[in-house]
């Protein structure tokens, strides 16, 4: 059982045929991740995610592509503890570009496949990524 349960989503804006643009927030601690946090008491998995989003980039239209959901554990030091964490991120379209960060958060970037690639932080991450394409790819009839 994790001491810690976060969730987000890897939130994609596509206008037409032009490619996905996914959005990654720059966290203080200074690593680059999807937009995510805490799960409250008396929330699920999906409205954790849709109030964090909403909190840490103003974006209120995200829309869940279903079928999409992973997880991804690590372990972090808080002081002299030792944190197991898990994050739950599901697949989410928006077609609101504009982004309003939060004090949690240093920047942002919409960045293509690619480059989102390169300025994810932790291997888990850049994984999940390749899931969500693999994904979106497979249902590519769905997002034109
Ligand atoms: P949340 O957004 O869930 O509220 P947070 O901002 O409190 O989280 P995390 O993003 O979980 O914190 O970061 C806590 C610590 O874990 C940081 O030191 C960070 O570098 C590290 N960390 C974050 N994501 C990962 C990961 N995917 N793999 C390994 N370590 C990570």
């Amino acid at each position: 059982m994790a001491d810690e349960r976060s969730s987000g989503a890897v939130v994609f804006y596509k206008e037409g045929a032009a490619e996905p643009e996914y959005l990654l927030l720059h966290y203080t601690a200074g690593h680059w991740d999807f937009p995510k946090g805490n799960i409250e008491a008396g929330e699920n998995e999906k409205q954790a995610a849709t109030r964090e989003i909403r909190e840490e980039t103003g974006i209120t239209d995200v829309e869940f592509i279903d079928g999409f959901r992973m997880t991804i554990t690590y372990r972090y030091r808080h002081g002299r503890r030792l944190v197991e964490k898990e994050v739950v991120l599901f697949l989410g379209r928006t077609h609101t570009r504009q982004v309003t960060i939060s004090h949690e958060h240093i920047g942002f970037a919409w960045k293509n496949y690619e480059d989102a690639m390169q300025q994810l932080t932790y291997r888990n991450a850049k994984n999940l990524l390749s899931a969500a394409r693999d994904f979106m790819q497979q249902r590519s009839l769905a997002y034109r």
